[in-house]
């Protein structure tokens, strides 16, 4: 493929465009042409993205500047993010495919309120705190100040890259870090974009470097580095594992936010229109993409024929097409190997038994030739022993289960290696929150789906992770609590030394 007249986009590190011998090319899952090209990070980029960060960190011109100020800064890289949002969405969508809708509702959207939820969180988090205890024999005052952890190397990947890089970007700096981001190998060109704004808005050079590279050679080398103090990722469950490994040669922080294969439950009294197009919302916004998607929706048997009548006629309204036009309700899947991952899980469900009650491969029409398509697809007479039912798809596809107790319905749901969401669909709210308080998931929605506030927490329950982004404590991750004691006792009689020392200093 020529890469002739295409615009060339270079690393971040240490404030300057750094080039690179090799370079991805940036396809367009579309129409796969040629969008841009961008330099190829290597081993040693990662090495000096790390220096840098620490060069920055032990200089303290970010790491010491008072809470407020960093602040301040984050509001102008918050307010630039709103401001380029139209030019956020083009990088975004042109790499990974999703719909110019769903990127300015979700993954640019949340962009700018997300990075302005930490900027504010610089301002208010109790870096310092006294707190009163009666725990000691003598008077004391105990604080606490809770310090940036160093340097910290962000991995993400590329379905959300800009607003899952912004969730650990974010806390990273407002609690006084240095960071290394390094981005997917097919969508880095929002976040490299996001270090040429927080640069032009006044954060100090080194503080904030992306590098791009292959994961297994560069973020490996970042999740292993010896001056790295914390490891922050979001992908898959295998890559989150590996990550863990590596990491513990030096005990690095980790906190890792990885697969999830969320159970929907239509209780008998949901309102099947707002069930029906939410359960369809949940599974199948960004072509289904999604972690926190809603993939095995179960519903009762008495329910269960009209439910999915339901679903395939209003699954079949979901217009396929050029991600950037604004009509289109569903582009392609991210890559190749996305799409035939897809369709080999289609595969396995119509061999296990599966029924394809919609779709089930790629669209047929001459648009479709090019780039990398799944029709909305739902499957029926799914059980939850099937592979289909128990691992990431990570495409448009609905599996529908039938429960016929409730006790059963719950049994399903937990019945999963990941604790990442779980939703329920009714007209009792209460009865709702009932059935929730039993799901093991670390966020279960009632009504609706991906709904993700920066002031709450996110993350995963069992095999889905480890830690949380998001909410009050999302700083806690990125922090370390040191605690100073200072004893008030000014007379040796009354101190506790006597535990060790019985005899009385001379010539007392
Ligand atoms: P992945 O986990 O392989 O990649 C995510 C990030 O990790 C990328 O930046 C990648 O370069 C990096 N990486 C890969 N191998 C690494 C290693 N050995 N050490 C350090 N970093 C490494 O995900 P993928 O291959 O892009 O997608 C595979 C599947 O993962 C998907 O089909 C989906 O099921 C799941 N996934 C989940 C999420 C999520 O948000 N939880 C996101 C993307 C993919």
């Amino acid at each position: 493929m020529s890469t002739v007249g295409v615009r060339h986009h270079q690393l971040f590190i240490d404030g300057a465009q750094i080039d690179a011998p090799d370079h991805y090319e940036i396809i367009s899952p579309a129409t796969e042409q040629l969008v841009c090209t961008v330099a190829k990070g290597t081993v040693a980029h990662a090495d000096a993205a790390v220096a840098a960060a620490r060069r920055a960190f032990e200089e303290g011109s970010w790491s010491r500047k008072p809470p407020h100020e960093r602040s301040q800064v984050m509001r102008a890289i918050a307010d630039r993010l709103g401001e380029d949002s139209e030019q956020l969405c083009e990088l975004e969508i042109a790499a990974n495919g999703a719909t110019l809708r769903q990127a300015m509702a979700f993954l640019v959207g949340y962009a700018a309120p997300h990075f302005l939820y930490f900027a504010e969180q610089a301002a208010s988090y109790p870096f310092e705190s006294t707190v009163a205890t009666a725990a000691y024999p003598t008077a004391s005052s105990n604080r606490i100040h809770r310090d940036p952890i160093g340097v910290c190397a962000a991995i993400v990947p590329w379905n959300f890259p800009l607003l899952l890089g912004i969730w650990k970007i974010g806390p990273a700096l407002a609690a006084g870090n240095s960071i290394v981001v390094k981005t997917d190998e097919k969508t880095p060109l929002s976040l490299l974009r996001l270090a040429e704004i927080a640069h032009e808005c006044g954060l100090p050079k080194g503080v904030l470097n992306v590098v791009t590279g292959d994961g297994p050679e560069v973020g490996a080398h970042l999740a292993s580095h010896p001056d790295v103090d914390k490891v922050a990722f979001t992908g898959s469950t295998a890559v989150g594992r590996e990550i863990m490994r590596l990491a513990s040669g030096t005990v690095k922080r980790i906190s890792l936010e990885l697969g999830g294969k969320a159970p929907a439950i239509l209780l008998d009294d949901a309102d099947l229109d707002i069930a029906v197009d939410g359960a369809l919302f949940g599974c199948m916004l960004y072509s289904g993409q999604i972690c926190e998607s809603g993939t095995r929706l179960l519903v009762p048997d008495a329910l269960h024929d009209e439910v999915v009548e339901r679903l395939v006629a209003r699954a079949a309204t979901i217009r396929l097409g050029d991600p950037a036009d604004f009509d289109t309700d569903m582009g392609p899947v991210v890559s190749a190997r996305q799409r035939d991952r897809v369709l080999g899980y289609l595969d396995a469900a119509r061999r296990d038994g599966a029924r394809v009650a919609l779709g089930g491969g790629a669209p047929d029409g001459a648009q479709f030739e090019r780039g990398f398509w799944i029709e909305p697809t739902i499957l029926t007479d799914v059980t939850n022993d099937m592979t289909v039912a128990r691992e990431e798809i990570f495409g448009p596809v609905l599996c529908v289960l039938r429960y016929s107790s409730l006790e059963e319905a719950v049994a399903i749901a937990n019945d999963t290696p990941y604790g990442l969401t779980a939703g329920i669909w009714s007209s009792d709210p209460e009865r709702a929150i009932e059935v929730a308080e039993r799901l093991r998931a670390g966020t279960v929605w009632i009504n609706n789906w991906h709904q993700i506030d920066p002031a709450l927490p996110f993350g995963g329950c069992k095999q889905s992770g480890l830690g949380r982004e998001l909410g009050q404590g999302a700083l806690d991750e990125y922090t370390e609590p040191r605690h100073v004691h200072v004893d008030l006792t000014t007379r040796l009689d009354r101190h506790i030394f006597d535990a060790l020392l019985s005899e009385p200093p001379a010539g007392r």
